[in-house]
């Protein structure tokens, strides 16, 4: 195949080259190519959570690890350990016209994926997917965010250092190398960001026939169901919600609660929040939230909820140039923080009347990402799973799925298309490539046009 030049990717055409020169890396390349990216990690484990922590202006090291480098490490563990069988063929039924026969799929690599990826956890979602990409025996080119320059940086090099520039390599830079990156002829893209970038990436990728996988935002819910203590649902959201102050795919972007228990449910939340996201220990203990624009639309969000007569409620104790968690009760409905995900520490908290009235509530907007459920009642539990589509679901707990091995993670209708992680992940990847072969004795072998009565013995 000629490899057609690329001006601003000198690296497209080497690795695509590779990539067809080699096409079926074997299951002892894969897994070295995955003990690679675990060392990369592992030996720069300090040098990473140094980058991000600058990149943001201050986020704790602890939630860098134990939300970054922990995941990722624990991806690459579960993917090494089932590789093996991942990767076998898996026999398929043969119909009886064409017995006897066998029917069989192989799990090839699709060849070179594109993965663009975002600011907010930008190790493991650069890295996270190149797993199921070099599990799959692809090869692969990142884009990481320009918003987390120290660390694209540091990508750059380490991947470098670490990989083969055949195999694996890192493009840095702004909207318009996106743009570009998203334009060139990949076998496969997956790309995590906002809905509206995912929509332009999808239009880039159609011009060459190239399959997406988007991993988008939206407006993910929580719901308490009446039965539901006040107190542990407000462990799981202040979690949920304030870790990485509020940028994360997954946060719960509200929560619906009873009519009456509004007020209760926000002091319980400012309760533990003092504990765990005390404001004198913001510095060091608190994420910053990541570009002064950032800051900005989430302050005017605020406002706007405030004019529209919503009340504020917030800890006590200074939180300086960050965003302290901020909880909003009584938002009219047509407010900023209802339109657009908040992608911030800040939490409405909406009452509803019937658990029918808050599934209308999450049915007027797009399809979210995660759903969160807080019920013990099985039929209020089966009510929302049944009401609400979401990509995913933590129940009596947020965050969680998306930590599962064995669980594929990804979005519905706004909020994504295609699952990644595991063995999902490593399926999404590559190319199911389907084979039949007639047994020795075939009754095919005899047949040919004209069909004569062929097909109404077929059909009975
Ligand atoms: P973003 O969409 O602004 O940017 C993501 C990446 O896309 C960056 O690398 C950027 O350079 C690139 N990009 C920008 N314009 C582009 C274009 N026109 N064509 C191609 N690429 C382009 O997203 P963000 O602000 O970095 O991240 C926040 C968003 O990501 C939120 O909406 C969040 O919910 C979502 N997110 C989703 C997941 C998930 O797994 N589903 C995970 C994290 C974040």
């Amino acid at each position: 195949m000629p490899v057609t030049p690329h001006p601003e990717f000198p690296a497209f055409p080497i690795i695509r080259k590779a990539s067809r020169r080699d096409r079926l890396p074997g299951l002892a390349m894969r897994r070295d190519r995955l003990a690679s990216l675990r060392r990369m990690v592992v030996e720069s484990r300090g040098e990473i959570g140094r980058a991000i922590n600058t990149d943001f202006g201050g986020r704790p090291r602890q939630e860098t690890e134990l939300l970054e480098i922990v995941p990722l490490l624990n991806a690459l563990r579960n993917t090494s350990r089932h590789l093996r069988r991942w990767m076998r063929d898996e026999r398929r039924h043969v119909a009886w016209p064409f017995q006897p026969g066998s029917a069989w799929v192989r799990h090839e690599p699709l060849g070179v994926v594109g993965i663009i990826s975002p600011w907010n956890y930008p190790l493991l979602l650069a890295l996270g997917p190149l797993v199921d990409v070099l599990a799959a025996g692809n090869r692969a080119m990142i884009k990481p965010s320009e918003l987390t320059p120290g660390f694209s940086d540091l990508l750059k090099r380490l991947v470098s250092e670490y990989f083969d520039a055949d195999v694996v390599t890192v493009e840095t830079g702004g909207v318009e190398v996106a743009q570009a990156f998203s334009a060139l002829p990949f076998d496969h893209l997956i790309f995590t960001g906002s809905t509206a970038v995912g929509r332009k990436v999808m239009q880039g990728a159609a011009a060459n026939l190239t399959p997406v996988t988007l991993e988008l935002g939206g407006k993910s819910p929580a719901v308490l169901a009446p039965d539901y203590p006040l107190d542990k649902a407000a462990r799981s959201i202040v979690l949920g919600k304030f870790t990485n102050a509020g940028q994360t795919c997954i946060a719960p972007d509200y929560v619906l609660v009873p009519e009456g228990k509004a007020e209760a449910l926000a002091r319980e939340i400012i309760k533990r929040v003092e504990t765990a996201f005390p404001a004198g220990r913001s510095k060091d203990g608190y994420a910053n939230i990541i570009t002064a624009r950032h800051r900005t639309r989430l302050a005017e969000a605020v406002d706007e909820a405030r004019d529209g007569g919503a009340t504020i409620l917030r800890p006590s104790g200074d939180y300086g140039e960050k965003i302290a968690p901020t909880l909003v009760i009584g938002a009219p409905e047509d407010c900023l923080l209802f339109r657009e995900e908040i992608f911030g520490p800040i939490l409405p908290i909406v009452a509803y009347g019937s658990l029918d009235d808050a599934l209308a509530f999450i049915n007027r907007r797009a399809r979210p990402l995660a759903l969160y459920a807080f019920t013990d009642d099985r039929d209020a539990r089966k009510s929302i799973l049944d009401g609400a589509i979401s990509g995913g679901v933590t129940l009596n707990g947020t965050l969680l799925h998306i930590a599962q091995d064995d669980l594929p993670f990804g979005g519905v209708g706004d909020s994504g298309i295609g699952a990644y992680h595991g063995r999902d992940g490593f399926r999404r990847m590559s190319h199911a490539r389907a084979v039949y072969k007639p047994g020795f004795v075939n009754a095919f072998e005899h047949v040919g046009p004209p069909f004569g009565k062929l097909a109404d013995i077929i059909i009975r």
